[in-house]
């Protein structure tokens, strides 16, 4: 079944009574060229098991199905009950869980599904949970090898910044905390049904085996990391003593500890930088 194909798409929904939800991000793909190279990166290091996030009707499941050993889908839309088993039926390997991946427990689904197998995670991902659900992702130590995912582009642009630009923000520190982040394409909005009103581009986070800094307390240093971010245009002491934990005084200390100036902003610190400044704090 050729599931970029416009004309079968709207047959397979309409058959089953399936109309566009727009708060579930469903834009489906229908660029033929982008879900086979989605794939590729998934399963490019001898991953044998992949997990997807929202399979919608099924078009990037296909291309994974044919490369890698099991495919477990987790959609959130029970709609798609009847569809995925008519537009997957020429695959044994794909397996589709009913449910909200923020809620399932997917350390149990990868180990009694996946266990001892390389895994890696393959999405096109809804646009309004994105940041939420790669973080969510990296936090919970899952033993995942990789994220291929498509997100907005201007969310791929954030990041995938360098840590310590002008670009760079607190999903940038995080991100890079547990993963090396690359934009691997970008991909037009007409390549969508329904097009959604921005551009997107795949990215790819190779996640490390530990993390890039050592710090005392993760929970803290995100903390420490938003609030150092969430004014832009405040020097860090401003940003981060307006959040209220550390004062001014102890703030400048870790900096001057660190060979930081006290008016440095957090976009220009690097991770090492960030890291010992938050670790001075404690
Ligand atoms: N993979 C398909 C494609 O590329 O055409 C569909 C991608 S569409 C952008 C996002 C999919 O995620 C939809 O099928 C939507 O129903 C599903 N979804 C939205 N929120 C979800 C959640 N919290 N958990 C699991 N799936 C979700």
């Amino acid at each position: 079944m050729q599931l970029t194909d416009p004309k079968v798409i709207k047959e397979v929904l309409s058959k089953n009574g399936f109309s566009f939800k727009k708060s579930l991000g469903q834009n489906f793909l229908i660029n033929p060229s982008v879900c086979p190279k989605m794939a590729e990166s998934a399963v490019c290091n001898g991953e044998e098991a992949v997990i997807e996030i929202g399979p919608g009707i099924g078009v990037l499941t296909a291309e994974l199905a044919k490369r890698a050993k099991n495919v477990v889908c987790i959609e959130i839309d029970e709609r798609l009950r009847p569809v995925l088993p008519e537009t997957l039926a020429e695959f044994n390997n794909v397996e589709v869980i009913f449910g909200d991946c923020m809620k399932l427990d997917i350390a149990k689904i990868i180990e009694e599904r996946f266990k001892g197998k390389k895994v890696s995670v393959c999405a096109n991902l809804p646009y309004y949970i994105t940041s939420p659900i790669i973080m969510m992702l990296l936090e919970s130590r899952l033993p995942i090898t990789s994220l291929t995912v498509m997100v907005q582009k201007e969310a791929a642009d954030r990041i995938c910044a360098k840590v310590s630009s002008r670009e760079a923000g607190a999903v940038t520190v995080a991100v890079n905390y547990y993963s090396s982040p690359e934009v691997l394409f970008n991909v037009s909005r007409g390549s969508f049904m329904p097009p959604p009103n921005v551009d997107s581009s795949v990215i790819r986070l190779a996640v490390r085996p530990e993390p890039s800094v050592k710090v005392d307390d993760e929970k803290g240093f995100f903390n420490f990391v938003r609030s150092a971010f969430g004014q832009r245009r405040k020097t860090l002491i401003n940003s981060v003593s307006s959040a209220g934990k550390w004062t001014k005084d102890g703030i400048r200390a870790a900096l001057e500890d660190a060979g930081l100036s006290e008016t440095v902003r957090a976009e220009a610190l690097t991770m090492e930088q960030l890291a010992e400044v938050f670790n001075g704090l404690q």
